[in-house]
């Protein structure tokens, strides 16, 4: 019998949340935004041209309007906690989202279980049961760098990852937790054995820039947001922001954490599931599942759809060490193996097939904005 085990475990989670907060910081003093200081060196342009385009990457975001699932559901003697639909931030979220899970897996009682998926959210999860002394096997249909985690730059800001409109009280305490949470683990593993990195992210805009819904939830482990007169950047943009940012490239990171779940002896299993009952007679005793945009399928999920995003990928320039945002949904990112240029969204869309006026746009947008730097 399915029974929902959410609200009579709400009193115990809640006080299993508030430890979990105080460990990971949010019981810290909250300092006032800081200012950060001056760029470590004036940002070079990206060189967009069609002879320096290796591919377009195609990838779905799994989004749901009321936000992602971290519950329990009761299958007569499984436990399947979910924790997917992760939109535009599954990176961001991932340890955050893991926290949320893990808190559920330990009032079961139980010690064995499956992590179903092995992207960002499904290694996070697995590797944080496994510090909790968990015996973890990952089933998946593709590993990395075959999954869509694998695709995007990995910026952390949890963003687009709802309907605002239709968030519940109960969700917004969620995202708050999860993306402190994401948000202090990725710093601990700053650094190349990851592939984290601090950058400086400039925000390009034509009207004064506002502060996104996150800052006041993370301003003591964010640095602060400093708007810059024209003489302390290159950009040709009426309103110009730096912020700090950390990058995540999941190229390295996806295969470290997997390689750290390996080390700790976690076991991995390729497998594609079809249905509920093949899930269900798995061994294990609580099954977490992590797999994204599948899980809309194999759950009945009837809310969550894919946002299609493409990215249209430059060869390396070690040289670029910044983020940027700009307007009309432009984005650069610098990866160890590529620089990204985005953005794109396409709501419904299961179709991986890379739209090309769409890479038309994104390539043109950032060539204008390179090719307008000042002292360049
Ligand atoms: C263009 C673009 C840019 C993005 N930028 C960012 C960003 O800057 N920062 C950020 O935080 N996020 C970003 N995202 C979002 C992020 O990529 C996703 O939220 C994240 O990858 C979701 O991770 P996941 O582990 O839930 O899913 P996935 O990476 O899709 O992993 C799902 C896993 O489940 C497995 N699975 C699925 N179905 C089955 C099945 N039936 N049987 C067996 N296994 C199955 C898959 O094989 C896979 O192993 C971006 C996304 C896109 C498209």
């Amino acid at each position: 019998m399915k029974t929902n085990l959410l609200d009579r475990r709400t009193l115990l989670k809640m006080a299993g949340l508030t430890a979990l907060t105080a460990a990971l910081g949010q019981g810290c003093m909250a300092r006032p935004t800081a200012t950060p200081g001056p760029a470590r060196h004036r940002p070079m342009p990206v060189l967009v041209a069609e002879d320096r385009i290796i591919r377009t990457d195609v990838a779905l975001r799994p989004f749901r309007p009321s936000g992602f699932v971290v519950r329990s559901v009761r299958y007569d003697a499984k436990t399947v906690i979910h924790n997917y639909g992760h939109g535009g931030a599954g990176i961001s979220l991932s340890w955050g989202t893991a926290a949320l899970a893990v808190a559920e897996a330990q009032q079961t009682g139980a010690q064995t279980c499956a992590v179903l998926g092995c992207g960002a959210v499904g290694l996070a999860a697995a590797r944080l049961l496994q510090r909790h002394g968990w015996q973890v096997t990952i089933y998946a249909r593709d590993l990395p760098p075959a999954t869509f985690s694998n695709v995007p730059g990995g910026q952390w800001a949890p963003v687009a990852v709802c309907d605002f409109s239709k968030m519940t009280p109960e969700f917004d305490q969620q995202l708050r937790l999860a993306s402190r949470f994401g948000l202090r683990a990725l710093q601990d593993m700053v650094g190349s054995q990851y592939g984290v990195r601090w950058l400086d992210h400039y925000i390009l805009k034509n009207e004064p820039i506002q502060l996104p819904w996150y800052h006041e939830n993370v301003r003591d482990l964010l640095p602060g947001h400093v708007d810059l007169q024209p003489s302390e950047h290159p950009f040709a943009s009426p309103y110009v922001r730096r912020t700090a940012s950390l990058l995540v490239d999941p190229s390295i990171y996806l295969n470290a954490v997997m390689r750290d779940f390996l080390l700790a002896g976690g076991r991995i299993v390729v497998r594609e599931f079809n249905e509920l009952a093949e899930i269900l007679s798995l061994a294990e005793p609580v099954i977490v599942n992590c797999t994204g945009i599948g899980a809309g399928s194999l759950f009945a999920d009837e809310e969550i759809f894919p946002v299609k995003g493409q990215l249209v990928v430059l060869l390396p320039q070690p040289e670029i060490d910044y983020i940027l945002g700009a307007e009309g949904m432009l984005s650069m990112m610098p990866r160890q193996d590529a620089i990204l240029l985005g953005s794109t969204r396409e709501p419904g869309v299961w179709d991986l097939t890379p739209n090309p006026d769409e890479i038309e746009r994104v390539a043109a947008g950032h060539a204008k904005i390179f090719n307008a730097m000042r002292g360049t």
